[in-house]
């Protein structure tokens, strides 16, 4: 018999007994350490891990259940997210036709000045959710017939997301998890995840250390994102898609085009395709506009050009990726049922 339960979040009203997954379908690598036991495990090691912080990059070593002074994402105990639902935006192998059931956490291990979510990031936008709570939201996002559950900005919410995860798992959670991160991960972490994420979505942001300090307040970021970027691969693999065009498993990297090249496209498209894998999937975005304090740095004070944005491009290309997103065209389309 089906189960008939509805619950209202975000103003949603949902029933779980529509949209289930469908069948036939691979399953998402995380049920079998689920039943195993070893999620629980997971859950119970990263929880431990909140008292002596080192689930980012950044390494704070605080004890987050107790006190705040110190910990750079400002997130305690408990997860604040800002806002979940089937999300149309993402790329077309994750969005698919029903949406990606994106769960956008508040507060970010990040710190860039040109963040256009910065209320959320930096203001910590949200609201407070425990476990349950969080679970209930990946089961709705089940429930409304999204294709995943795609974390947004989890880096330093790992624990509570493995918490979560344990109870949803027990409540039929069958989709696979995306980890959408700004690529600042922990190895540590990301060790936690292995067999729980079915697809990593990092950001490589920068190939420029001074950059990524002026910018970001990071200093090591290029070489704790490579380090993370070669262990989500060594994980999962390429991206691969189901018959559906929908992505299964695997990487998939995102980087974020910024005016007179400071993000350094060509160090980040020669690293992918000399380290990682020519056949990684990689979505150059085009979609930086100055925000936030960006006004305070002159140089990025204005849109990337249409030059700067195919200029991008063609060093992925020349570097030998050739699994470039380009939605709208004629290099990748993919027909729905
Ligand atoms: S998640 Fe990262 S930023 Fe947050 S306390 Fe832990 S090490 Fe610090």
């Amino acid at each position: 018999m089906p189960v008939r339960r509805e619950r209202f979040y975000f103003g949603m009203k949902i029933s779980r007994t529509v949209h289930r997954p469908p069948a036939g379908r691979a399953e998402p690598a995380w049920m079998a350490l689920h039943r195993s036991g070893e999620l629980a495990a997971r859950a119970r090691i990263a929880d431990e891990r909140l008292e002596d912080c080192d689930l980012c990059a950044r390494y704070c070593h605080v004890n987050r259940k107790e006190t705040m002074d110190g910990v750079v994402c400002r997130t305690g105990e408990l997860a604040v997210v800002d806002s979940a639902g089937p999300y149309h935006g993402e790329e077309d192998c994750l969005r698919g036709w029903r949406g990606s059931g994106t769960i956008f956490f508040a507060r970010c291990n990040m710190r860039c000045v040109f963040c256009k979510n910065w209320e959320v990031s930096w203001k910590g936008k949200g609201e407070e959710k425990t476990a349950a709570e969080l679970a209930e939201i990946m089961l709705g996002l089940q429930a409304m017939g999204c294709h995943n559950i795609n974390f947004v900005s989890p880096s330093h919410v790992v624990a509570q997301i493995l918490a979560a995860l344990v109870i949803a798992a027990s409540e039929g959670l069958r989709l696979p998890l995306i980890y959408n991160s700004g690529g600042y991960d922990s190895l540590e972490a990301i060790k936690l995840l292995d067999g729980v994420v079915d697809i990593y979505m990092p950001d490589m942001k920068y190939g420029n250390p001074e950059l990524a300090r002026k910018y970001s307040h990071a200093p090591d970021y290029v070489q704790a994102n490579q380090v993370a970027v070669r262990e989500m691969h060594a994980q999962v693999g390429d991206l691969r898609l189901n018959v559906d065009g929908i992505a299964e498993r695997g990487l998939l990297v995102r980087h974020l085009v910024l005016p007179g090249g400071a993000a350094g496209t060509e160090q980040v498209m020669q690293f992918l395709a000399r380290k990682i894998s020519p056949a990684t999937y990689v979505n150059i975005v085009n979609q930086y506009r100055p925000a936030y304090r960006a006004g305070e740095y002159p140089e990025l004070d204005r849109a990337v050009t249409a030059q700067e944005y195919e200029a991008a491009l063609d060093i992925a290309h020349k570097a030998g990726l050739h699994r470039i997103d380009r939605r709208h065209s004629d290099r990748w389309v993919v027909r729905w049922p």
